[in-house]
Order: structure tokens, then sequence, then C-alpha cells
């Protein structure tokens, strides 16, 4: 277990202190003023989609009206849209331990995962399996059975793929084996896991692991969708050497802003990804017949920006500049800490870790009515998800939410839970219902 400078974690050391004392020591408390979110509402989905920050209206319409509208084709130049991948990246790229020039935005992420993959295989000659975990996200799954020389036959991912003479393409974690470790061999060219598990909150080291998985001579592949904006991440100092994320849940670019990939220095001269559109050109302008990769992380650009997006994101990122990242942390192990603790005596089984350092900023509880149980409590303002089959998911964003905030949530989950209110048949899955 490595120790983890962050766990001067209030909460955990003083039980006896009440959410107000904690939220008057808060450093970050500040930062809830530079977000809009409706009264009555306790928002604990920003991990899912993150709310709107208080600036993004007016730099959408500054985009629209002046840069589009008065703007026109100038503002490609003028109002600097043309660098907005990389530039975007290198605002990211802080968040996320990476140095300037390896980080784009760009796309969605599962677009960003075929790319990725697809370039870490190309960098394997001779090696052709993908390793990835059973519980992943499921678009990760997808991808890994989309990429490679031809679609592998559809399988059901408890079906194990391959045969003794067509080894399979492909190993999960959790169907395969149970260890990383023993899924890895000279056949291996890139393992692609999540920071942090979508499901449960439960953090990896991503030093350790991507060590190991280079031990044996392959790429490995970071999904930051739940770390970045949640912790600190460290990918140059982890040796990583490709990543991906989205930006509307922790980040709050707002629905559907565009992902960003990181690939690091030392492979960008030789990696070859699939999508070679204009934009990853090394002269977009010059519109020559043939494909030549631009130097550097620009090669993994595929085509025109989505600006009305980007400007949303570059509101987020305005509130991003401001904020100590180890201050982040530390709140965010306070509320969860806090979660649990308050929630404990409901009896309720806990998929999050109780250990802080291998926890993301979730909390996941079960419950064989989970649906339902989510159902009421956002009916009472309290808004957090249902993952299928039977987990309550809870997200703590260290930015806009507070103590008093955590302690309110667990006091309505108490009620709902102890006033079986959760039973009454409004809270029953329509037939059909998207969860
Ligand atoms: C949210 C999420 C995605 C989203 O991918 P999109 O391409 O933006 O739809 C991918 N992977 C993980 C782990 C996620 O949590």
């Amino acid at each position: 277990m490595h120790s983890d400078p962050h766990l001067a974690d209030p909460s955990l050391a003083d039980p006896s202190l009440t959410a107000e004392a904690l939220d008057a020591a808060d450093p970050l408390r500040g930062f809830r003023d530079r977000f809009t979110l409706p009264k009555d509402v306790l928002y604990l989905d920003g991990n899912s989609l993150g709310p709107l920050p208080a600036n993004t209206p007016a730099r959408v319409a500054r985009l629209v009206e002046q840069e589009w509208g008065e703007g026109l084709i100038r503002s490609w130049n003028d109002a600097g849209w043309y660098d907005l991948p990389r530039g975007l990246g290198d605002r990211i790229a802080p968040l996320v331990g990476a140095a300037a020039g390896q980080t784009v935005v760009c796309d969605s992420t599962s677009v960003n995962l075929f790319k990725v993959l697809t370039a870490a295989l190309r960098l394997r000659p001779g090696r052709q399996v993908i390793v990835s975990e059973l519980g992943s996200f499921p678009t990760d799954l997808y991808l890994t059975e989309g990429v490679g020389p031809a679609r592998r036959p559809t399988t059901t991912p408890e079906a194990p793929e391959g045969s003794a003479s067509r080894p399979g393409l492909r190993r999960l974690l959790g169907r395969d084996g149970s260890t990383l470790e023993e899924l890895l061999d000279g056949d291996v060219a890139v393992v692609l896991l999540s920071h942090v598990d979508y499901r449960t909150g439960r953090l990896q080291d991503m030093s350790a692991v991507t060590e190991l998985v280079h031990r044996h001579g392959a790429l490995m592949v970071w999904d930051l969708c739940h770390s970045v904006g949640a912790l600190p991440v460290q990918l140059d100092a982890s040796d990583v050497d490709f990543a991906v994320g989205c930006t509307y849940k922790y980040l709050n670019g707002g629905p559907g802003s565009p992902a960003f990939l990181y690939a690091a220095a030392r492979h960008h001269a030789a990696a070859d990804q699939p999508l070679t559109g204009w934009f990853g050109h090394a002269d977009p302008f010059a519109f020559e017949p043939g494909y030549r990769p631009a130097p550097g992380i620009g090669r993994f650009l595929t085509g025109t920006p989505p600006l009305l997006s980007f400007a949303g994101l570059q509101a987020a990122l305005d509130v991003w500049d401001d904020v100590d990242l180890a201050a982040l942390r530390t709140k965010s192990l306070s509320l969860t800490s806090l979660f649990l603790r308050l929630t404990e005596p409901l009896g309720l089984e806990s998929l999050t870790p109780a250990e802080p350092e291998q926890r993301g900023s979730q909390v996941s509880l079960r419950h064989p009515h989970a649906r339902a149980v989510v159902q009421a409590l956002i009916e009472r303002g309290v808004i957090g998800d249902f993952r299928a089959p039977d987990v309550m998911r809870f997200g703590f964003t260290p930015l806009y939410l507070s103590h008093a905030d955590v302690r309110d949530a667990a006091e309505a989950l108490r009620e709902v839970l102890a006033s079986g209110v959760w039973r009454e048949a409004r809270f029953a899955a329509p037939a059909g219902a998207v969860t």
C-alpha cells in the first residue's frame, strides 16, 4: 500500500467535528459561487454530468455572437480557433500530470480510445492481444472488440473468445484471470484499464500497474473519465504511454463537451493512429493528396473541432486554473469518508473501498431496489444515479459540495429507507425505461 500525502483528512481524524466545523475550515468553500445550481437540489451526479459553471453562458454567447457572428471565418485565426485542440490540451495537462505538448482535446472518449488502442497495437508488431477488465465501462469493452486487424466475432462478455487454434485476441480481467499478472505475456501489446472504476469508485495504483505492464513489454492506456478533476493524476511521473478522458464529468465542460487524448512524447514520432484526417496532417492547408502526419501530438487530431462545445470547456477550465489539486483530494476524501461513516448504520453493502488511498471521489452502495430508492431520493431533490443491477452511485465533487450537503444527503437516504417511501408505485421502473 503506497502512502498518500493527502490523508490529512480532518473528518477521518476527528469524527466528533460537525459538518459546519469541517466546512468552516474548507479552503475550497469559495468555489461554490462559481457554479449555477438549482435551489433545493443536492447534486451528487457531477461524476456523470458536471453542473453549469457561472461563467459559461457568457463565454458561449461571446463565441456565438462575436467570434462567429462578427468574426465569421476570420475567427479561425483571429480568435485562435485553429490552435484550440492543442491549447485546451495544454490547459488540461496540469490536471493529469503531463508536460505541455502531449495532450489534445478532440472527438469523444470512445473515438479517442479507438485511436490510441490502434496506435498502441501498431507500436507492438508481433503482439496482438489486448488486455482489459470485464467490469469496465461498456464503451471501453466494445472498443477493445472493434480494434485490430478485423472485427472479432461477437461474443458475450462471459463466453471465452478464441480457441486453442485461434488464441483469443482479448483477455479480460475478471473473466480470463483474477490478477493482471496472470494475463500478461509476450503476446500482449496493450493494456487498457480505468484509473477509477465507474461503478465501484475503486482507484488503481497507476504507477505500479504501468510498471508491471511495461515489465511484460506491453503499452499502457489509462481511461481517466472518473479521475480527471476528481483527484491529482500523474501521467508523466507514472511513465504512462497513452490516456483518454472526458471533460463533461468532473471537469464541468458541458453536455457532450469534447474529450482529451494524451500520448507520451516518446511515442509521437512512431505513433500511427488510424483516423488520418486533415486536422492531423503536417500541413492541412497545403491540401496535398497524400497524408503526412503532423509532428508531435497534432497527429492524433482528425477533423474540424466542435467550437461551440470548446467555449463551454474554456469557461470550465477558467475555474480549474484556480484549483489546488492537493486540497481537492483532501476534501474529496473528507466528503466520501463522511458519507461512508454516516450511512454505515443503514447496513448497506458499500462497493467503494473503505481505504481512502483506494478510493476515487464517489460512493457506491448496494440495495436490492436501488433504482426505486434513487428515484425517491431524486424526488426529494437529492440527485444521485442508479447503475444496474443494484447500485446507488453518489458522486462527491469538492468544488460545489459541502460537508453539510453530505450530511443532508445521508439523512435523506436514511429517511427514504426508514419510511419505505421508495415502495410507492411511482418509483417503479416504467417498462422500457432508460436507466
Ligand atoms: C463516461 C465514460 C466514457 C464516455 O465515453 P464517450 O465517448 O464520451 O461517450 C468512457 N469511458 C468511461 C470509463 C466513462 O466513464
